[in-house]
Formats: structure tokens, C-alpha cells, sequence
């Protein structure tokens, strides 16, 4: 089934994300702690795929209060259920919990792609192909797209890479 995660620290641009692959602002929001494995935001159908996208609870590099290690174990389990997975950074700020975040998808062995989001605010746009590099050093990733979620720039090839990468037949709600 096509059952995508999106990941990242906050702040990097997911829900903005979301609100772009779906066209329309229907991202599901809560203020309770995230303890549940998934937190659906939004489903995208084109033609007979759907997919699903869903958000995994907040991972919180401080393991020591119960609730954030509550909350980094559901993470690291949604991660395992899901098909693929989408990882959100900013360009040019690379941080420990982003680290931390491809830790984790490296331990689930799921297929990711690398979204380089905020390209937006990168003035000299030659910064951008060292960082690329160093980032897509760390990991296999399936592909690597530098993107601007409020700019709505490289959207499409995202839905591409993902319907690209899925199971042949992709659950379908009639
Ligand atoms: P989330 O916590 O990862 O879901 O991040 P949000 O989607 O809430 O975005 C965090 C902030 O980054 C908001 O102020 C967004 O307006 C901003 N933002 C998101 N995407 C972009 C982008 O592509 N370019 C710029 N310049 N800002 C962005």
C-alpha cells in the first residue's frame, strides 16, 4: 500500500509541505502529545494510486522525560510500517537533530528521499551543491530534491519519485 511518512525536526517545512502535495490545506493538527504511530495528514490520488501520507509522532533528542521517550519509540516504529519515507531538512542547516532523524530512518531500512526544502532563502545558489553533496554522503538515499515548500518549487517530481518507487498496486478507496 502506499503508505508514505513524512520526517524531519520541526520547524523544517512538513506541514507547508503537505499543504503543497495535496493542493489544499486539509493537514490534520493537534495540540495532544503525539503518543499514537500515526498522525494521517492528507491523501493524494492521482489516477488509481493513492497515498497515503502520514506523520510520525515528534522525536525529541532528550530521551530522559518519559513522554519524549514515549514519543521517539512510536516514531521509530511508524517509521517501520510505512513504504517510504520523505526527510525534511533545510538547506544550509544541517543540526544534531536532523542526525539524530536519519539515524533513525537508517535503522528502519526504508527507501527515502532527501528533501532539501527552503531553497528559497539561499542567495547564492553555488552554496547549495556542497551542501547536497555532504548530506548525500551520509546515506543512500533514493534521490535527493532540493525544493521551497512556500515557493511551491519541485513539488511534482516529488509525487513522481514517490508513485516511482511504490508497489505496483498501491491500495485504492473507491
Ligand atoms: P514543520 O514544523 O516542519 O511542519 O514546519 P512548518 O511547515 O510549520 O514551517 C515552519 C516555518 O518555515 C513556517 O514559518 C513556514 O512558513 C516556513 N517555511 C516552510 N517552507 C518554507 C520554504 O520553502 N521557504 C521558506 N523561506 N520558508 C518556509
Amino acid at each position: 500500500c502506499g503508505l508514505i511518512a513524512i520526517v524531519g525536526r520541526p520547524n523544517v517545512g512538513k506541514s507547508t509541505l503537505m499543504n503543497q502535495i495535496l493542493g489544499q490545506k486539509i493537514s490534520i493538527t493537534s495540540k495532544k502529545p503525539q503518543t499514537t504511530r500515526h498522525r494521517i495528514l492528507g491523501i493524494h490520488t492521482e489516477g488509481n494510486d493513492q497515498v497515503i501520507y502520514v506523520d510520525t509522532p515528534g522525536l525529541h533528542k532528550e530521551e530522559k522525560r518519559a513522554i519524549n521517550k514515549l514519543m521517539n519509540k512510536a516514531a521509530s516504529s511508524a517509521l517501520g510500517d510505512v513504504e517510504m519515507v520523505l526527510f525534511v531538512v533545510e538547506a544550509m542547516k544541517w543540526h544534531e537533530d536532523d542526525e539524530m532523524v536519519l539515524n533513525k530512518i537508517k535503522r528502519s531500512k526504508q527507501p527515502c528521499i532527501l528533501l532539501i526544502n527552503k531553497v528559497d532563502n539561499i542567495k547564492n545558489k553555488e552554496e547549495l551543491m556542497p551542501f547536497l553533496q555532504e548530506i548525500g554522503a551520509k546515506h543512500k538515499f533514493e534521490e535527493i530534491i532540493p525544493i521551497s515548500a512556500e515557493k511551491s518549487t519541485n513539488i511534482e517530481p516529488i509525487k513522481e519519485t514517490v508513485l516511482k518507487f511504490l508497489p505496483e498496486n498501491p491500495f485504492f478507496f473507491p
